[in-house]
């Protein structure tokens, strides 16, 4: 699809300064802003285009781009991880808010509405919960009616007064040339009322910060960095807005004995030499508590025993992972003389036959004799 020119879009000269890019984008926005158009797709459309070039334009990095390489060059700053648009937001509403504030409230009845900020909440669970499910209680900010002036915001015996600047409308009309602008009114930011005398507990607010508690259901399997939703449980909308969003971020406290990957376990089994050597059974921790497991003999060091299904279930599905365990053969210390006597006398009858007794060795040998090439 071909794009327009954006300076052919807002109807400037390629050498406009700022201040013409930003004055032929006001014009144009107020012309085909939706408010003035209801139910004209044509007026949206541009609206959007308008939009799109004053992003551009206004932003020094884009314009340079679009100036050498056109749509091309925009498109291709955008296309990193789209944080291009983020900034928009902003440049725009400034603008938005003071030309349009007052009439996106109109039809509210109150102006700047907006939806309360989502918030996050970083929640350390342990391991075994996340692998069972858990509820946890956790406490957040919320902000509720001020109870010293049921939220009127006036000092307890006086009322809150009509605003005499816009006679309570919230609004006011002013003339900017051809056009006749509606506005927030300054006095009173769109209230429509103004509090002579204060309440002490909330200012005038007319709502107090208070914390209040959530329960919050961990399901079984959820693992480091999920995160639950809460809607509406984020900070409150002004002016009547919808509340934001909660977001429960898990954080799992690393374990004194299994590590996570996923959906599975990892736990080091240290076993000594002689099990190592003869086999043996012996008791592992699970997470649903000890379980015994069959060391075959002549198990080496790093061997890896993978129980099925004692990992952790899916949070999405009813499969479980694997418990690896990850064999440790671990040499004898503080040896007594009857044992130190044994292990001599082991030594003295094996020492002829490494290569029998010793396969990693032996290995090891032949690959360092070909290294040194002898
Ligand atoms: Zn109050
Ligand atoms: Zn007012």
């Amino acid at each position: 699809m071909s794009k327009r020119d954006y300076y052919e879009i807002l109807g400037v000269n390629r050498d406009a300064s700022d201040d013409e890019i930003k004055k032929a984008y006001r014009k144009l926005a107020m012309k085909h802003h939706p408010d003035r158009n209801p139910d004209s797709k044509d007026a949206e459309e541009k609206f959007k285009e308008a939009k799109e070039a004053y992003e551009m334009l206004s932003d020094p990095q884009k314009k340079a781009a679009y100036d050498r390489y056109g749509h091309a060059g925009v498109d291709q700053t955008m296309g990193g991880g789209g944080q291009g648009f983020e900034g928009f937001g902003d440049a725009f509403s400034d603008i938005f808010g003071d030309i349009f504030g007052g009439a996106a409230g109109a039809r509210g009845g109150r102006s700047n509405v907006y939806r309360g900020a989502d918030l996050r909440y970083n929640l350390e669970i342990s391991l075994e919960e996340a692998a069972r499910g858990a509820e946890k209680t956790i406490r957040i900010p919320t902000v509720e009616e001020c109870g010293t002036c049921h939220g009127s915001g006036a000092k307890p015996g006086t009322q809150p007064k009509t605003c005499p600047t816009c006679g309570g409308a919230g609004q006011v009309r002013i003339q900017q040339g051809f056009f006749s602008i509606q506005q927030t009114c300054p006095k009173c930011h769109g209230s429509g009322r103004i509090i002579p005398d204060p309440c002490r507990d909330c200012g005038g607010a007319g709502r107090v910060k208070k914390q209040k508690t959530l329960e919050v259901k961990i399901p079984a399997g959820i693992d480091e960095g999920m995160r639950l939703r809460h809607g509406g449980h984020g900070e409150p909308g002004v002016n009547g807005g919808p509340a934001g969003d909660l977001y429960v971020e898990i954080h799992i406290r690393k374990h004194s004995v299994f590590e996570r990957d996923h959906d599975d376990l990892h736990c080091e089994m240290p076993i000594s030499f002689t099990t190592a050597a003869l086999g043996g059974e012996i008791e592992i921790p699970t997470l649903d508590g000890m379980a015994r497991l069959k060391i075959p003999a002549e198990t080496q060091s790093g061997k890896v025993f993978r129980l099925r299904g004692k990992g952790i279930k899916n949070v999405r599905s009813h499969t479980h992972g694997d418990l690896m365990c990850h064999v440790v053969v671990e040499t004898p210390v503080k040896l007594t003389d009857r044992q130190r006597e044994l292990l001599q006398e082991f030594e003295s009858i094996s020492s002829g036959n490494v290569d029998r007794h010793n396969p990693k060795a032996k290995g090891w040998m032949d690959k360092v004799r070909e290294f040194f090439g002898t």
